[in-house]
C-alpha cells in the first residue's frame, strides 16, 4: 500500500506536466496542424523519459547509500568502533553520515575510558590483600579477585558465572547472603574451612544495587586468624598471669592472717615468715620475667650486639652454677673447646639464655645425672653451637613444640616445687630471635634432654669474613 503511494507521489508531477503537454498539443495541433504538434508532443515525452531516468538514478545512489549506513551500523553493533561512512557531498544523506560518525568517535572515546576504568578497577581488585566477591541476583558470581580465591581456597577454575555453592560449599555464606539480599543489610560472619579450623576468614556481606535483575551482594572476605590468636594468646596470658599471682597471694595472706589471728610462738612464726618469704620471692621473680619478657617483646632492650667469646662466657656461667648441680648431686662438665669462632650478640642476654638452659636441666635432672655443656661450629652456615645436655627425665615428644609458650610446663607440680615461672624458655626462645639464631631440641623421656642453641658468627666492622678466634679481638665475655 505504502509502495503504491509512493509509486503515486513520484508519478503524480510527472503525470501533471505530461497532461498540460498534452493539452498544449492539442491546442496547437488546432491552431497550426499536425507537425507542429508533433514536435511539441515528441518534445514533451523526451523530457518525461529523461527525468524519469533520472528519478531512476537517484533512488539506486540512495538505496547504495543507505546499504552504506546499515553496514556500518551493523559493524559498530559487532563491536568495531573504527568503521565510518564516507558519501558523495552531492548525496542528500551525507549530513547524516558525518552525524553518525561523530556519534561514533563520541562512543569510542567513552568506551576506551571505560575500558580503562575497568583495568584500573581490575588491577586494584587484584592487588588487594582482602577477598572480593561480587554476586549477581541469584547468587550467581560475577567478579572475584585473586585474594578471595586463595582466601577461599577455591578449586575451581573459571568461578566467575558459577552459583555461590557450586565455588564455596558453606550453607552459612548462602544463608547470610540470601538474607542480605532479602533485607538489604549488612551482615558480617565468620568462616572457616573445614580442615583448619585456626583460619578464620572475616566476612561482610553488603548489598549491591544492581540497575536489572534486583539485589546482589559484595563480600569483602579478610584473614583475621592472626588477630584472634593474639587475642586468644592475650586473654589466656592475662588468665595464666592472675592464676600465677594469685597462688602466691593466697599463701601470703592466709599465713599474714595467721600471724596476726594467733600470735604463734617465734619457731612458728619464723616457719610462717620463711614461707611467707618464698612466696614473695616467687612473685617478685615472675614479675622479673613479665617485664624482661615484654621488654624482649617489643624490642626495646639494648641489646648491644658485640663479638662475644662463647668459651669465657660460658665458663663463668658453668663456675658459679657447679655448686648448685653439687648440691643436687649431678655432675657438669664443661666440655666447651677454647678455641670457637667469636659471636654476634649482647653478652648479657646470652649468658641469661645459658643460665635458664643449665637451671633448667639442674632442675629436671635426678641426683647422680650429668649435665654436659659443649659446642660445635657450622662453618658453611656461619653459625656456632652450643649444646645443653642432661641425663634428666626428658620430655614427651608432643609436648616439645609447646615447652617455649608462656607458662607452659610439662609437669605444672614439678615446676613449681623447683620455682619455675614457666617462662624461662619463653624469654630464650626471645632473646635467640633477637639475635636472628635458633634453638633445637632433642628428647628422649626418661633418658635426657639436648638444647642445641646456634648463633651467628660476629662479623666486625669492614671484616666480611666471620670467624675470627677469640684470642684476635678483645672480646668480652659476658656478665657472670
Ligand atoms: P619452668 O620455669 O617451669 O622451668 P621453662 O619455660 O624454663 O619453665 O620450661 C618449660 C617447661 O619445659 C618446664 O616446665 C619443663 O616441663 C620443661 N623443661 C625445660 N627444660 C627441661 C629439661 N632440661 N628437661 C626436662 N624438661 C624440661
Amino acid at each position: 500500500m505504502s509502495r503504491l503511494r509512493t509509486l503515486w507521489q513520484e508519478a503524480y508531477p510527472l503525470l501533471g506536466m505530461l497532461g498540460l503537454a498534452t493539452a498544449a498539443v492539442l491546442v496547437v495541433s488546432a491552431r497550426h496542424g499536425p507537425w507542429e504538434a508533433g514536435v511539441l508532443l515528441f518534445l514533451a515525452w523526451s523530457w518525461a523519459a529523461s527525468y524519469l531516468r533520472r528519478q531512476h538514478q537517484r533512488q539506486t545512489f540512495l538505496r547504495e547509500s543507505v546499504v552504506q549506513l546499515q553496514e556500518t551500523v551493523d559493524r559498530w553493533a559487532s563491536g568495531d568502533l573504527e568503521a565510518r561512512v564516507y558519501l558523495d557531498q552531492e548525496d542528500p544523506l551525507d549530513p547524516l553520515a558525518h552525524g553518525m560518525n561523530r556519534v561514533a568517535e563520541v562512543l569510542k572515546e567513552r568506551t576506551e575510558d571505560l575500558r580503562e576504568d575497568k583495568k584500573r578497577l581490575e588491577t586494584i581488585l587484584s592487588s588487594m590483600a582482602n577477598g572480593i566477591i561480587i554476586f549477581s541476583h541469584g547468587l550467581t558470581i560475577s567478579l572475584i579477585n585473586q585474594a578471595a580465591v586463595n582466601l577461599f581456597g577455591i578449586e575451581e577454575p573459571e568461578p566467575v558465572g558459577r552459583h555461590l555453592l557450586e565455588v564455596i560449599r558453606d550453607v552459612a555464606i548462602e544463608d547470610a547472603l540470601l538474607r542480605v539480599t532479602r533485607d538489604a543489610q549488612t551482615v558480617t560472619l565468620d568462616w572457616s574451612p573445614a580442615e583448619d579450623e585456626s583460619r578464620v576468614v572475616e566476612c561482610t556481606i553488603a548489598p549491591l544495587y544492581e540497575p536489572v535483575g534486583g539485589l546482589g551482594a559484595v563480600l569483602v572476605g579478610r584473614d583475621v586468624s592472626a588477630e584472634r590468636q593474639v587475642n586468644r594468646l592475650r586473654q589466656d596470658f592475662v588468665a595464666n598471669v592472675s592464676h600465677e599471682l594469685q597462688t602466691p597471694l593466697t599463701v601470703i595472706k592466709g599465713f599474714t592472717e595467721t600471724l596476726l589471728e594467733d600470735s604463734p610462738d617465734p619457731a612458728r612464726a619464723r616457719h610462717f615468715l620463711t614461707l611467707i618469704n618464698e612466696e614473695a620471692n616467687r612473685m617478685s621473680r615472675l614479675v622479673d620475667d613479665l617485664l624482661a619478657l615484654s621488654r624482649l617483646e617489643h624490642h626495646s632492650l639494648p641489646a648491644t650486639m658485640e663479638a662475644v667469646a662463647l668459651p669465657i662466657l660460658l665458663d663463668g656461667i658453668l663456675a658459679k652454677l657447679d655448686p648448685r648441680a653439687k648440691n643436687q648431686g649431678l655432675t657438669l662438665i664443661n666440655a666447651v673447646p677454647r678455641h670457637l669462632p667469636l659471636v654476634s650478640g649482647d653478652p648479657d642476654l646470652l649468658s641469661e639464655v645459658f643460665i635458664n638452659l643449665v637451671t633448667n636441666a639442674i632442675q629436671y635432672t635426678p641426683q647422680g645425672g650429668t649435665i654436659t655443656v659443649s659446642a660445635l661450629v657450622d662453618p658453611a652456615r656461619h653459625l656456632v653451637g652450643v649444646s645443653v645436655e642432661d641425663t634428666g627425665i626428658g620430655i614427651p615428644q608432643a609436648e616439645i613444640p609447646r615447652i617455649f609458650e608462656r607458662f607452659y610446663r610439662v609437669d605444672r607440680a614439678r615446676s613449681r616445687a623447683s620455682g619455675g615461672t614457666g617462662l624461662g624458655l619463653a624469654i630464650v626462645k626471645h632473646i635467640i630471635e633477637l639475635h636472628h639464631g635458633h634453638i633445637q631440641v632433642r628428647s628422649t623421656v626418661g633418658r635426657g634432654t639436648e638444647f642445641l642453641v646456634f648463633l651467628p658468627e660476629y662479623v666486625g666492622k669492614g671484616d666480611e669474613t666471620p670467624g675470627k678466634e677469640a684470642e684476635q679481638v678483645s672480646p668480652r665475655g659476658g656478665a657472670t
